[in-house]
């Protein structure tokens, strides 16, 4: 069971934030319970996913290899505590592999700057996460939109972050993930500039091998997902019915804007 992935199927490629019973305010829509956490990773089981990391699927895009049966994304992004005290378990218990995207300033130690939205992982949790498979990938250093920064500002926000996680962790990140989903072509060429080999955005539609390895596109999990909803995530049909529509306004640009991007596209 093996190649269909690698022959052009979608991926769906999740996008979690915080994990929590209770979180901030602000953190609040994007997150979920960790029980809900549990019930969509145990469909993810059911339904007979393999999640992989970030790093695993875009090499096996770039280099052609095989992928398993029903390939799965599961990633988090800022780098919130929950996922290290309740989303490490339940992946753990079924054996997933996964991605966190960390804003470095954002993480509690030495290298915290402020401006983090809830409680934060510190490195030892950083540790134990990469100890325990999960890959850990970079999310800029203090989070802002990548495409309204002059130049020096993006090459510092990934360079920097790309040295720290490297300098904590001993092994430098090869995967990035755009704050707020924001890119253009000049983020995408500071991003792959900085040393990272792929990269993700946000856009309610699922990973495919020609987006390219700067523009793989997730799906959004937030609070209000329910169960049925989820499946129908995982399952591909709930992006074509919700936006549809979406789609159909802005293909024109998007192909337009698709045939300038030169990184788009590009498997390298
Ligand atoms: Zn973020």
């Amino acid at each position: 069971m093996t190649g269909t992935a690698s022959d052009g199927a979608p991926v769906p490629v999740l996008m979690y934030h915080a994990v929590d019973r209770d979180p901030a305010p602000a953190a609040l829509g994007l997150s979920v319970t960790p029980e809900a956490f549990a019930a969509q990773m145990a469909v993810v089981a059911e339904r007979g996913f393999t999640p992989l990391t970030t790093a695993g699927l875009a090499a096996a895009w770039r280099d052609g290899t095989p992928l398993p049966a029903r390939p799965l994304l599961v990633t988090f992004d800022d780098g919130y505590e929950g996922v290290h005290r309740h989303a490490l378990p339940v992946l753990a218990k079924h054996s997933f592999a996964s991605t966190v995207f960390v804003s470095t300033g954002w993480l509690r130690g030495k290298h915290d700057g402020g401006g983090a939205l809830d409680t934060m992982l510190d490195w030892a949790q950083v540790r134990e996460l990469a100890d325990a498979g999960t890959e850990i990938g970079g999310h800029s250093h203090s989070h802002p939109q990548l495409d309204q920064l002059d130049a020096g500002r993006l090459r510092f926000e990934t360079l920097h972050c790309r040295e720290i996680v490297g300098e904590e962790l001993g092994t430098a990140p090869v995967s990035f993930a755009y704050p707020y989903g924001y890119s253009s072509r000049r983020v995408r060429r500071a991003v792959r500039e900085a040393g990272f080999a792929q990269a993700l955005a946000v856009g309610n539609a699922l990973a495919r091998r020609r987006q390219g390895p700067y523009a793989l596109e997730r799906v959004t999990v937030r609070r209000s997902t329910g169960t049925e909803e989820f499946v129908r995530l995982i399952e591909g049909r709930a992006i074509a019915r919700n936006f549809a529509a979406d789609r159909a306004m802005t293909k024109g640009y998007a192909l337009a804007r698709r045939a300038r991007g030169a990184l788009r596209g590009h498997w390298i």
